[in-house]
């Protein structure tokens, strides 16, 4: 398991102990379920839309190291930025935990990824890309507005 233990930083551990934005949102204007079958990661995403804007964001579930670890640090790192903002550092996440190019990466710039970028050796290990991915397909669900629980398969 030493693979798993370079994998699982010092930073990725702090948030798994201590999720940020952990719990739900009374005034949500967005709710979406994820799960990831191949670990049985599952989440809740709330999201408090106004003007465009992701005014606030918390999440619930349950989840391995990484599920839970992305998925608060993909809360501290939307919060307060517009759709397309949050889009792009959708696009960009994806790109650094797959290492291939998102669908859409003829447009746009992509954003810096900041403290994200400890996600870089999921990459590594396929079967971890959708514990890492799950919140942030769940995210993007909940602002298109989509029905339903939002799967990894
Ligand atoms: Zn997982």
């Amino acid at each position: 398991m030493s693979d798993l233990k370079e994998l699982y930083q010092e930073v990725i551990l702090d948030h798994q102990k201590h999720p940020r934005n952990f719990g739900s949102l009374s005034d949500a204007t967005h709710r979406q379920e994820g799960y990831n079958p191949l670990c049985g990661d599952r989440i809740i995403v709330y999201v408090k839309l106004l003007n465009n804007r992701i005014e606030g964001i918390a999440f619930q579930g349950s989840g391995c190291a990484i599920s839970t670890a992305s998925a608060s640090m993909m809360t501290e790192a939307v919060k307060g930025k517009t759709i397309e903002e949050a889009e792009a550092l959708f696009h960009a996440f994806h790109e650094l935990v797959t290492g291939k190019p998102s669908e859409t990466s003829a447009c746009g710039k992509r954003p810096p990824l900041g403290k994200l970028a400890v996600f870089s050796g999921v990459r590594e290990f396929p079967v971890r890309v959708k514990c890492a991915t799950l919140a942030w397909h769940t995210l993007r669900a909940a602002l298109m507005g989509w029905q339903g629980t939002v799967s990894t398969e």
